[in-house]
């Protein structure tokens, strides 16, 4: 697909990875909470060992230092890997500054030998003189300023030429009697506005496969996330990180191993850790949810003597499909669809991000006021303590939208942390959802099933601003919050 030709240039050295600049800090915006609670349910689980392992099943669990939090990254590992900083340059990038300044470097792919290779990464304007068309180039891994107008059959990049086409058309197809081509004296250009949004859409459609690229190498589930936007210009958030579990704040601790395990030979049928938290197991045979809404999933742990295959691991094992995030057209922004069937009542995702204090969640949601949209889920399970702050930090739920009659439902759980002041949040399907339907759930509804008390109530300390609710269902609230 990629046209190469050849420039004689010289110069060898070693280039290395340079520390970026961190992202700036900017507040997200808040006003309602996302609530999950179990009113209904108090059963505390017995923090004696009754039942479970005792001495002889230290199966001791080491972590590296989280040192280096750098760009969403954490490095962990050996005590000096602790100290690396993930470079947050992109391979292009690195690749662009190394031709620039004629340097060599075998890891990041520059050899003497492609060193002066040149790859059409995009095209950005069209014209056609004397009855020949040429194309403007953007050369892969080179900078604007080495642009050129190559002949149309000096190019060998049929999928870019389509796309070029498309992207015309598309433009076209959006404006009042828009004009693509002018011509003076037998030569044709292309209007500017034209090129630009070509432009535009070529730099957006990288920007937003890097993204997808990021996003699955930080994932560590089986299911794929595609990212999709047909829609506008919107190019990927500036300022997300994705996490794969909770991100505790300073402070907060969250145990990585449970005081209790059980030993069964078979939790389906044996008196296992749900029972030991006065609880009923939360799966039938086929991996759905049955139990009620406001009841706690407690799931077998890392101290339990059963294996992976277990029918009380479904969370712990993470999203089991391929999910989209795409651009919606009716104003909500981005959204989730997912992109194989559902079947009802099954795991669908979890819902994380920074675990900070109520007071820290209060001060954010001043903060985050303006917009209207929420990150925050209060973990009022059992205690009011603690909040999820998925504005900066998150997974593929931070890109799920609220619907006042959602497809998912928020439950607690336990695993490996048993503190029933932090549960994790689990999203599992109401019905039957589609391959292609976007996935929704209420930011206002309960882990009990009910409504948060929140939706109601008014503060009287300011203006409470209202956002309206874009759901579209039949029984819509009207409002957010
Ligand atoms: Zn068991
Ligand atoms: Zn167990
Ligand atoms: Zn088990
Ligand atoms: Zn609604």
């Amino acid at each position: 697909m990629a046209a190469a030709r050849a420039k004689a240039r010289s110069g060898e050295a070693r280039a290395r990875c340079h520390r970026a600049p961190g992202p700036p800090q900017r507040p997200k915006p808040r006003r309602t909470t996302r609530r999950c609670r179990a009113d209904t349910v108090t059963a505390r689980r017995s923090r004696s060992s009754a039942g479970g392992r005792r001495a002889g099943s230290n199966r001791a669990r080491s972590r590296a230092p989280r040192a280096a939090v750098f760009g969403g990254e954490c490095a962990r590992g050996a005590s000096f890997k602790a100290w690396c900083v993930p470079c947050l340059v992109s391979l292009d990038t690195l690749q662009e500054l190394c031709r620039k300044e004629k340097l060599t470097c075998k890891s990041i792919g520059i050899t003497k030998r492609n060193l002066n290779n040149y790859e059409v990464e995009y095209l950005c304007d069209y014209k056609v003189v004397k009855g020949v068309e040429y194309y403007l180039v953007k050369w892969k891994g080179w900078p604007d300023s080495t642009n050129t107008w190559e002949p149309l059959w000096n190019l060998r990049c049929p999928q870019l030429l389509q796309q070029f086409s498309d992207d015309k058309n598309t433009y076209l197809s959006q404006g009042r009697k828009r004009k693509a081509i002018t011509s003076k004296d037998n030569n044709k250009s292309l209007q500017p506005a034209v090129a630009e949004y070509i432009v535009q859409k070529a730099r957006q459609r990288i920007a937003l496969q890097r993204w997808q690229d990021y996003l699955n190498r930080r994932k560590n589930h089986k299911g794929m996330i595609f990212v999709e936007n047909t829609v506008d210009l919107e190019g990927p958030p500036s300022d997300f990180y994705y996490i794969n579990e909770y991100r505790p704040a300073p402070g907060i601790t969250l145990n990585s191993e449970a005081t209790f395990g059980c030993s069964c030979t078979n939790c389906f049928f044996e008196k296992c850790c749900p029972a030991e938290a006065g609880v009923v197991l939360a799966y039938n045979k086929n991996r759905q949810i049955k139990i009620q809404p406001g009841t706690p999933i407690y799931e077998c742990n890392s101290r339990c003597r059963c294996g992976p295959d277990c029918p009380n691991r479904i969370v712990q094992k993470g999203t089991q499909y391929s999910l989209c995030i795409f651009r919606t057209s009716n104003g909500c922004g981005w959204g989730v669809k997912t992109l194989v069937k559902i079947k009802r009542m099954s795991f669908v995702m979890e819902y994380v991000g920074e675990v900070i204090t109520s007071e820290e969640a209060e001060r954010r949601g001043q903060l985050y006021d303006n917009k209207g949209i929420t990150y925050l889920f209060d973990l009022d399970y059992e205690s009011d303590e603690f909040t999820v702050d998925a504005a900066r930090y998150g997974n593929v739920s931070h890109f799920v939208n609220h619907s006042c009659d959602p497809n998912l439902q928020v439950f607690s759980v336990f695993i490996d942390n048993l503190d029933t002041r932090l549960p994790r949040i689990a999203l599992f399907s109401t019905r039957t959802i589609k391959a292609g339907e976007e996935l929704t759930f209420d930011y206002q509804m309960k882990g009990s099933g009910e409504l948060s008390s929140d939706s109601i109530d008014y503060s009287p300390a300011r203006k409470r601003v209202r956002t309206q609710c874009k759901c579209g269902a039949e029984t819509c609230r009207g409002y957010l919050n």
